[in-house]
């Protein structure tokens, strides 16, 4: 079951208009948010982010942050799995093609599940390759914007190489990958790069800083040099649907011994627990 503008239904009942401006311009945003047995993970902060983007492409929120949380109950009860990626999309609604921000338009509001299988074990375990390139996306990377065709071609070409990922470099420094956010350790320091114009703040970035601080593992919020990337004794990649993913493979080489390893190994498991404290409804953060 699907919500489209007020309405709920089967998703392949629902219709949009061609001229929709997120169909002729990309011209809209989106939250994917987590459910875990049936609780949205991170609601306020995913509601958060969402009135970013929304501010950053001056659109007025269509909802009210009770609204939303509402719809997100409804569709969660609506579909079958107990965990759930939800998507959460708003567009600037349909309106004569003009690039000129159209008077007196309602937005689009779209929201889909789709079940969450937890990530492969199997992935977990050996770590996963990625591929880097030159980050070569606009400046409002901080905006979830729908218009994602730089990012389609970016984690593509990570996937023609036999990779998931693909990790981008923008004058020497890292900033995320094409749909996650990359993490490295470096004398048993973990770095992270700070939110700025030229990543998405990831929501699942914040838990690990969160988790690492209130574990007391070392942690440094500072830009990333290429170089560091290349010799990291561990690479780690977080998102909503991913979780947090350890990178053993790095353009062909092996991440530090090839392995995952030990502060994967920690974040990994400081996040599961995480995860159950949330759901029971006691996590301290
Ligand atoms: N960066 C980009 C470009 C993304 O698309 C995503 C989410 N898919 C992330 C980072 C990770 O963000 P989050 O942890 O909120 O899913």
């Amino acid at each position: 079951m699907i919500y489209l503008n007020g309405d709920f239904m089967p998703i392949e009942e629902a219709r949009i208009p061609v001229l929709d401006r997120g169909f002729i311009f990309g011209d809209g945003v989106y939250e994917v948010i987590p459910v875990y047995s049936r609780k949205p993970f991170r609601l306020a902060e995913h509601l958060r982010r969402l009135q970013h983007s929304l501010d950053g492409i001056r659109l007025l929120n269509p909802h009210s942050g009770k609204e939303w949380s509402r719809l997100v109950e409804q569709i969660i009860a609506g579909n079958e799995s107990d965990d759930q990626s939800l998507y959460l999309h708003v567009t600037r609604g349909v309106a004569k093609r003009d690039h000129a921000f159209p008077k007196g338009v309602r937005p689009t509001v779209f929201i889909m599940s789709n079940p969450l299988p937890a990530p492969p074990r199997e992935l977990l375990a050996t770590g996963v390759a990625v591929v880097t390139t030159n980050d070569n996306r606009w400046l409002r990377c901080d905006i979830k914007a729908i218009s994602l065709l730089p990012n389609v071609l970016l984690r593509q070409m990570a996937i023609d190489a036999g990779a998931i990922e693909t990790v981008l470099l923008r004058d020497g420094f890292m900033t995320e990958g094409a749909a996650s956010n990359i993490f490295v350790v470096k004398n048993e320091i973990l770095l992270a790069p700070p939110k700025n114009h030229l990543m998405l703040p990831g929501i699942t970035y914040d838990v690990v800083l969160e988790l690492a601080a209130a574990n007391k593992i070392r942690h440094e919020v500072r830009a990333v040099s290429e170089y560091e990337v290349r010799t990291a004794q561990e690479l780690l990649l977080t998102s909503s649907t991913k979780e947090i993913m350890p990178i053993t493979r790095l353009d062909g080489k092996s991440v530090g011994d090839g392995k995952p390893g030990p502060i994967f190994a920690m974040l990994y498991q400081l996040y599961q627990n995480y995860k159950i404290t949330v759901m029971r409804g006691s996590a301290a953060f």
